[in-house]
């Protein structure tokens, strides 16, 4: 593997495995920082493409193209973690790569995942693998994880392949409907509230831990998250950034990585997931941290040291899903972009996708306040102009 030795410093060109929102934020970030940025993504009209310097349309595992961005950019990151890890591992052998493609091999199999979790000595969810009739015969006889649920053990993400299963008796049909895959079936946990752990880490381990963010879910798709997190005590803080810096440092972890927790109504710190990559929950870095998670991605990455993670104004952020095109009849609508940032103090962000569908994350919008209540009153007004239903924590 390349070690990092002397910064990659601009105008130099980094590469981004992926076309998505994250890898639009990181590529706009560099940019500003005076680097070029090489999009690999086989959608012809990624977000990310759309303003990469030169955009490879193609698989993620097509040689030739990962052959050019080896020959042309200095540093490769991913924005996210179903990238197969052999091409980062691949690359890594070429170019300097973070995060590596061993630390995205953990995160892209909740199985694996857990296991590394719970090595660490950090708890998660009781669960059992469904990998095959014998498992599921096993799984069927532990009444004591149900209601449960089913997550694929790969390429889950807001909330995709997953199934509630609430007894024993649905299993078999409930794995059927997931095409019986590898699996996990994890108890449904009583959940006080969630929270995400945002931190870089350098070549040299030097660790810049955010705020901790609270996260709200609507239909297993992040729905809002407010920062500094109201529910948690300093106590509480403290326990997060401490195992998510344990799980950086077990992984060798080079990147910006969150980690989601859930709070259980007895208190109880549990790792949902790790995000080997920049965070939704991350956003409202944008407009209320010194430096945004895309800067510190890109910081990390070439070996730059890491900025200043002090966050300047208590924020809410509001992800905006494809709904907001659609009214109640589901006639198609134009959302009043003047109307919420007629809120003061309010920050669209939209990532350039050209066809809004429901449940399909667009855009977000910041809202900072003096205290995290009046930004939560700027988003809520913000909701109404958007003709979105409830208010920031549901
Ligand atoms: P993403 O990648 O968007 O974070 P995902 O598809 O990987 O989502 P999870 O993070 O596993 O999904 O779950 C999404 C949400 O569903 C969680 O944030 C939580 O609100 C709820 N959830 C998941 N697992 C459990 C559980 N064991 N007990 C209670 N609630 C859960
Ligand atoms: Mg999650």
């Amino acid at each position: 593997m390349i070690r990092m030795t002397t910064a990659i410093t601009p105008p130099a060109t980094l590469g981004v495995l992926g076309g998505g929102q994250l890898g639009r934020m990181f590529a706009q970030a560099a940019q500003s920082m005076g680097y070029a940025v090489w999009v690999l993504d086989p959608d012809v009209n990624s977000p990310a493409g759309q303003l990469a310097n030169r955009h490879i349309c193609a698989a993620y595992d097509d040689k030739a193209a990962l052959q050019l961005l080896a020959d042309n950019c200095a540093g490769v990151t991913t924005e996210f973690e179903n990238v197969p890890a052999d091409v980062l591992l691949w690359l890594g052998e070429r170019v300097a790569v973070a995060p590596s493609g061993d630390a995205v091999a953990i995160a892209q199999n909740r199985v694996v995942e857990k296991t590394f979790i719970e090595q660490g000595g950090v708890a998660v969810a009781p669960y059992v693998v469904l990998d095959s009739p014998e498992a599921l015969r096993a799984a069927q006889a532990r009444v004591d994880l149900f209601p449960a649920i089913l997550k694929t053990a790969r390429m889950g993400y807001d909330g995709k392949g997953q199934v509630t299963v609430h007894a024993a008796a649905d299993l078999a049909g409930a794995w059927q409907s997931l095409n019986n895959v590898d699996c996990v079936l994890e108890q449904r946990l009583p959940l006080a509230f969630e929270v995400s752990a945002l931190l870089a880490r350098g070549w040299d381990g030097a660790v810049a831990h955010y705020a901790l963010a609270q996260n709200v879910h609507r239909g297993g798709i992040l729905h809002t998250s407010s920062v500094p997190a109201p529910s948690a005590d300093a106590a509480l803080v403290e326990r997060a950034q401490t195992a998510a810096a344990k799980i950086a440092q077990t992984m060798g972890y080079v990147g910006v990585l969150c980690v989601e927790f859930f709070i259980l109504t007895d208190g109880s710190l549990v790792v949902n997931e790790v995000a080997p990559r920049p965070h939704n929950s991350g956003h409202y870095t944008m407009n209320a941290c010194l430096t945004s998670q895309f800067e510190q991605q890109v910081r990390a990455l070439t070996g730059l040291p890491l900025g200043a993670t002090h966050q300047t104004s208590p924020c809410v952020m509001l992800n905006i899903l494809g709904d907001a095109w659609f009214d109640a009849q589901q006639n198609p609508r134009a959302p009043d972009w003047t109307g919420v940032l007629s809120e003061v103090d309010s920050f669209v962000h939209l990532y350039g996708k050209a066809e809004p569908k429901p449940a399909r994350k667009m855009g977000h919008v910041n809202f900072v306040g003096k205290r995290l209540e009046k930004a939560a009153l700027r988003c809520e007004a913000a909701m109404r102009v958007l003709g979105l239903q409830g208010g920031v924590n549901d």
